[in-house]
């Protein structure tokens, strides 16, 4: 909405607009180090890290990337669970300048390859685990640097240059600043997929995140107690959700970040019995689950105060039975890669709408547009595209002048997402324009799981839907049609998709068929298919 409908409603409670003051992330982090160095900044498998050391150790890494020659605007690429390391690394290669790269460690060879050819990444922080692989891509890609962590220091089987630990030796602390301009050098390259196939690397400034993480406090405040929060950060952290809340937010406000590396329900129970966290940020599948354990009460949960949920619809039953069993309350927000990712959110000082997404964001402008035009706003509860603008909106995407044209026009972010708001300026999220699936929180992109399929000899056409799942969200489903004379069934297919691709895009379901629905010109019918799954339920 233009005139912020909200905001006439709500000034007294918070800032219409809000101030970003010109400071980089690293030296939020240095702030706080300075302020609350004995408080715990992250907690990880009971290991308590203060932020005195968090900063000593990001300080140190920084060091050595420089002692490497990494300089300004370098590209180094993290991928790691969610670890104390990815922190230490994330804001060690901020100071020294560089632009991260953050890479699903779910990644395949084809995707990891992809992500460092794209960005130039000369250095990567990687598990153990991932090695092989990286090793295997390197030939092809320009690294240089492959550092290794390893969380089980007994099991170093492998020989890589560095290991993580001794790595922060190696600048022996020999840090020299370096200076950031906010507004427009780049502190992350956040891969997004798309409708226009590539995934993209979405430019996200110093400033953009900086500003989210103000936005969000602005609108959080009521609840975050500088320092005296504990985050349970279980989304993770190479995802643009996970990086805010829990090495951003958490960090401005001088909190605990509790880290788990994957989501294992008994884990996460007994990790809130013995930590007792009080904010709990994630994606509706992740409170499904623990909703669903049948003595949850048992681990004290009611810990939790507060729940931000984002990245795919949180079901109205779902929050309501959540709520009752925990006693917090879930409000749910929107956001994208392109914008930081938050622009709106259920408020704490007004009507919370279950259903909706809330109220935009301070600084933060929407309009709900034509469809086919983009340019006419339409009329309040009618459906459009949204679109957003505010200082979290990313730079662009890197290297692709074209694809960034399409998605920023005169400073709009063009979401691509279908909405209506209400009177009251809540926001309601219909459907994606883009084809995008969200499968327990991961975003899957059709076309990366066609190519694929395409490549099968047997496949002749493909398309790959969402079906909607009442636990997570949706699952992908491939529709084929084989070449003639060709048979093969629906195990195999999923076999070779499984050598393909990372687990999580694996479809769920095979149908084959003799011909695919088409428009005119012979584009694949993909509404159409989707809508055929959702009359089947
Ligand atoms: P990503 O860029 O990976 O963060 O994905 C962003 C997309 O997730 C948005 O464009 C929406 O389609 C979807 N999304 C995010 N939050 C919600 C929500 N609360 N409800 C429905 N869809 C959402």
């Amino acid at each position: 909405m233009n005139e912020k409908v909200w905001l006439s409603k709500y000034t007294d409670s918070i800032e219409k607009e809000i101030n970003i003051p010109d400071i980089s992330l690293p030296q939020i982090l240095l702030d706080r180090a300075q302020k609350y160095p004995q408080n715990t900044a992250i907690t990880f498998f009971g290991r308590k890290i203060n932020y005195q050391e968090l900063y000593a150790a990001s300080i140190a890494f920084a060091a050595s990337l420089q002692r490497k020659g990494i300089q300004k605007g370098d590209r180094v690429a993290i991928m790691l669970p969610n670890c104390p390391q990815y922190v230490m690394a994330y804001y060690g290669a901020l100071a020294a300048g560089a632009i991260i790269t953050q890479i699903n460690p779910m990644s395949v060879e084809r995707e990891l390859e992809y992500m460092l050819e794209d960005s130039g990444a000369e250095t990567i922080v990687v598990l153990d685990g991932f090695y092989p692989l990286v090793k295997k891509v390197q030939p092809n890609v320009r690294l240089k640097n492959i550092i290794v962590v390893s969380l089980q220091p007994s099991d170093r089987d492998i020989t890589p240059d560095h290991y993580f630990d001794e790595f922060l030796k190696l600048g022996l602390g020999n840090f020299t600043p370096v200076e950031l301009d906010t507004e427009h050098d780049i502190a992350v390259l956040q891969y997004t997929g798309g409708t226009t196939g590539r995934s993209k690397g979405a430019m996200l400034t110093h400033r953009n995140i900086f500003a989210n993480v103000l936005q969000t406090y602005e609108f959080f405040k009521e609840s975050t107690e500088i320092g005296n929060e504990r985050f349970l950060t279980i989304i993770p952290l190479f995802h643009v959700f996970g990086m805010s809340s829990a090495m951003n937010y958490s960090i401005y406000t001088a909190n605990d970040s509790i880290m788990l590396p994957r989501f294992d329900l008994e884990e996460v129970l007994n990790t809130i019995k013995k930590e007792q966290p009080t904010i709990f940020p994630g994606v509706p599948t992740m409170y499904v689950a623990i909703n669903s354990h049948p003595r949850a009460e048992e681990y004290g949960i009611n810990s939790i105060r507060v729940c931000n949920s984002g990245s795919a619809p949180m079901p109205i039953e779902l929050l309501r039975e959540f709520e009752k069993k925990t006693g917090s309350k879930i409000y749910e927000g929107y956001g994208l890669t392109e914008a930081s990712p938050a622009t709106h959110c259920n408020p704490m000082f007004a009507e919370r709408k279950p259903g909706s997404v809330g109220i935009g964001f301070p600084s933060t402008d929407y309009k709900v547009v034509d469809l086919a035009t983009g340019t006419e706003e339409v009329p309040v509860g009618e459906l459009g595209e949204l679109i957003i603008k505010g200082p979290q909106i990313m730079k662009g995407y890197w290297n692709m002048p074209q694809e960034t044209a399409v998605s920023l026009r005169d400073g709009w972010l063009y979401t691509g997402d279908i909405t209506r708001v209400d009177e009251e300026g809540y926001l309601y999220i219909i459907d994606r324009k883009k084809d995008l699936i969200i499968a327990s929180g991961y975003n899957i992109y059709p076309r990366d799981v066609e190519e694929v399929l395409y490549e099968h000899p047997a496949v002749q056409e493909a398309v790959v839907i969402g079906v909607p799942d009442k636990y997570r969200g949706e699952n992908v489903k491939a529709i084929l049609v084989l070449n003639s004379g060709q048979s093969v069934d629906e195990g195999e297919i999923i076999e070779y998709c499984r050598q393909n691709l990372a687990a999580y895009k694996v479809p769920h379901s095979i149908e084959f068929r003799s011909e695919l629905p088409k428009t005119n010109v012979g584009k694949i019918l993909r509404r159409a298919l989707r809508e055929e799954e959702v009359l089947k339920k």
